[in-house]
C-alpha cells in the first residue's frame, strides 16, 4: 500500500504509466490527459474530470479498466471520478456554450483548454470535421470492452440462468439464434458483464469477427456528430459493417428521434445481413417513454431476458469469485456476511469486498468477520434494523395471519409457506444462525429452520413463490 505518501500522487503516477499500456494512443491522449488528481491517499484515488460530459465518457467507457489496473497495482485501492471544479475555474468561461450534460454536439468538438502545469493536448475530436481537405474518417468507434467481463468469470444462479444461458447461444451462433438480444435489469445486476462476454466469446471464436460495443450515449454522440459534420455515411459504415452490435442502456435513446431512426435502419441492415444485434436497458421496450413504435417493436423480435437481483447462493459465489480473482483470502462466514449485507446490486457487493479487503490491507489484518462487520456497518446503515422479530411480523401482516400462528405448530399450507419464507427471510436478511431463527418461530427444531430455507431457495423458481418474497422484501427494506 502506499498510503505514507500521499502527497506524491503514487497511486496516480502508477495507474497512468498502467493505462499507457492499456489504452490505445487516442484514447490515452483524449481522456487520461485531461484527467487531475484531486487525491490519493493510498486507499482512495480521486481523479477530476473538466466538464460532465468527458467525465460520463470516462465512466461508461473506461471506468472499469481503471478500477480494474488500480486494483491490479493496489489491492483494494478505490478509483473515484469527480467533476474537476478547479478546472473548471482555470478554465474560465471558455466554452461557455457547453450544457453540463447532453449530447449537444458542441461541447464535444471544443478543444478543452487548460492552464495545467503540463497541458494536456486538446482531446481530438472522435469525427473530424470534414472540411475539402479533412482525410476520412479513419478510427473505430468501438469502446474497449472490459478483458474480465467473460462467461467464465459470469456467476450464474436462478436468478439470471436464463439470460446467460441465452447470452451464450447467441455468442455461439451470433445472428442465427435470437435477434435481437434483448438483456433487461436493474442497474448493477450484470448487464454489461454479460452482453460483453458475447463480444469476448464471438472474438475468440472467430478472431476476424466485426464486433462493435457503444454505448448508447456514444450511438447518440455519433449520430449527432454525423448528422452535424455531415459524415453520417462513414458512421453508418461502420455501424452497419459490423458482424455483432451491441448497444449498451438503450433506455438513453428515448426522446431523441434522429437516433431512433438511425437505428432502426441499423438494426433492418443488420438484421436482414443476418448480423446479431444485442441491446441492453434497465426497462423493458414497453417501459421506455418516447420511443417510436417502431423502434420498440423491433426490441421485441427475438428475445428479451432479464437479470433479476442474484439470491444469497449467487451473491455467495459471486463474493467467492470476485475474492479468488483478485487473491483476496475470504473465508466462507466474512461471504456470507458480505453476501447478505448486499442484495440487490451486485456492483455495490464488490464495492464491499473491496472495502473490506482495503480495510484489512491498510489494518495489516486478516480479514475476520469482525473487520467485515466494522467496515460494512458505516456503509450499510439500516441493516441492523432488521431482525427474525421485524421479519416474521411483516410476514405474517403480508400473509394476513397472526404471528402467533406462524410461531404455532400447525401444519396447514395457508401457515406451512409463509413460516417457511419467515425463515428463508431470517437466514438470507440476518446473522441469525438456524437454532436462532428456529427459536424465533416458537422453539422449532434447527433442521426445521434448515429445510425451510433450501425448500424456498429451490422455490424461488415459482413465480408465486418469488413475488410473496420479493413483496415482503420490499416491505422489510423500504
Ligand atoms: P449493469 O450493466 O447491469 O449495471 P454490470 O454488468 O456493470 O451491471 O455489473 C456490475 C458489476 O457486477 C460488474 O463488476 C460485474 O462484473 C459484476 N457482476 C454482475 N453480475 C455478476 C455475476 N452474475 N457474476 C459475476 N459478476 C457479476
Ligand atoms: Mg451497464
Amino acid at each position: 500500500m502506499h498510503a505514507t505518501q500521499p502527497s506524491l500522487a503514487p497511486l496516480w503516477n502508477q495507474l497512468r504509466e498502467a493505462l499507457r499500456g492499456r489504452l490505445n494512443a487516442q484514447a490515452y491522449a483524449t481522456w487520461v490527459n485531461q484527467m487531475s488528481c484531486l487525491g490519493d491517499d493510498g486507499v482512495t484515488l480521486t481523479l477530476g474530470l473538466p466538464d460532465t460530459f468527458a467525465l460520463d465518457w470516462v465512466n461508461n467507457g473506461y471506468r472499469d479498466v481503471m478500477q480494474e489496473e488500480l486494483h491490479r497495482i493496489s489491492p483494494g485501492a478505490l478509483l473515484k471520478l469527480e467533476l474537476d471544479a478547479r478546472g473548471r475555474t482555470d478554465q474560465g468561461d471558455s466554452h461557455p456554450e457547453a450544457p453540463a450534460s447532453g449530447p449537444e454536439p458542441v461541447a464535444v468538438l471544443l478543444p478543452t483548454p487548460s492552464t495545467r502545469p503540463q497541458p494536456a493536448p486538446a482531446p481530438p475530436p472522435r469525427f473530424a470535421q470534414r472540411t475539402p481537405n479533412a482525410a476520412p474518417y479513419q478510427g473505430s468507434p468501438s469502446i474497449p470492452m472490459n478483458e474480465r467481463y467473460t462467461f467464465e468469470t459470469f456467476v450464474t444462479g436462478p436468478s439470471n440462468q436464463l439470460a446467460a444461458a441465452a447470452a451464450q447461444t447467441v455468442a455461439e451462433n451470433p445472428g442465427m439464434a435470437y435477434n435481437p438480444l434483448f438483456v433487461f435489469g436493474r442497474v448493477g445486476l450484470g448487464k454489461t458483464h454479460l452482453i460483453q462476454a458475447i463480444g469476448h466469446h464471438v472474438v475468440k471464436r472467430n478472431p476476424n469477427a466485426r464486433v462493435q460495443y457503444q454505448t448508447t450515449e456514444q450511438f447518440v454522440n455519433d449520430v449527432i456528430h454525423g448528422i452535424r459534420f455531415e459524415h453520417m455515411d462513414e458512421i453508418r459504415s461502420i455501424y452497419r459493417a459490423c458482424d455483432l452490435l451491441i448497444i449498451d442502456d438503450i433506455q438513453f435513446i428515448a426522446g431523441k428521434e434522429a437516433c431512433q431512426a438511425e437505428f432502426f435502419h441499423t438494426f433492418n441492415s443488420l438484421y436482414d445481413a443476418r448480423k446479431q444485434v444485442v441491446i441492453t436497458s434497465d426497462k423493458l421496450p414497453h417501459e421506455i417513454k418516447d420511443l417510436e413504435e417502431r423502434v420498440r417493436t423491433r426490441f421485441q423480435w427475438g428475445l428479451i431476458v432479464d437479470l433479476q437481483p442474484p439470491e444469497l447462493e449467487t451473491r455467495i459465489a459471486i463474493v467467492k469469485k470476485k475474492a479468488d480473482n483478485d487473491g483476496i483470502h475470504l473465508s466462507d462466514e466474512v461471504a456470507m456476511f458480505i453476501a447478505q449485507a448486499v442484495r440487490s446490486n451486485v456492483r455495490e457487493l464488490e464495492g464491499c469486498l473491496i472495502r473490506v479487503s482495503a480495510y484489512a490491507s491498510l489494518a495489516k489484518q486478516p480479514i475476520t468477520i469482525e473487520l467485515a462487520k466494522q467496515v460494512l456497518k458505516e456503509i450499510i446503515p439500516g441493516k441492523d434494523r432488521l431482525t427474525c422479530e421485524s421479519i416474521v411480523k411483516t410476514v405474517a401482516a403480508h400473509f394476513d395471519l397472526k404471528v402467533a400462528d406462524l410461531k404455532s405448530t400447525r401444519r396447514g399450507r395457508a401457515i406451512a409457506l409463509p413460516r417457511q419464507i419467515s425463515m428463508y427471510l431470517c437466514r438470507t436478511h440476518t446473522g441469525a444462525s438456524y437454532p436462532e431463527i428456529g427459536n424465533a418461530l416458537g422453539g422449532k427444531d434447527h433442521t426445521t429452520a434448515l429445510n425451510a430455507f433450501q425448500r424456498i431457495t429451490e422455490r424461488m423458481e415459482e413465480p408465486e413463490v418469488k413475488r410473496h418474497v420479493e413483496e415482503i422484501e420490499r416491505a422489510l427494506l423500504d
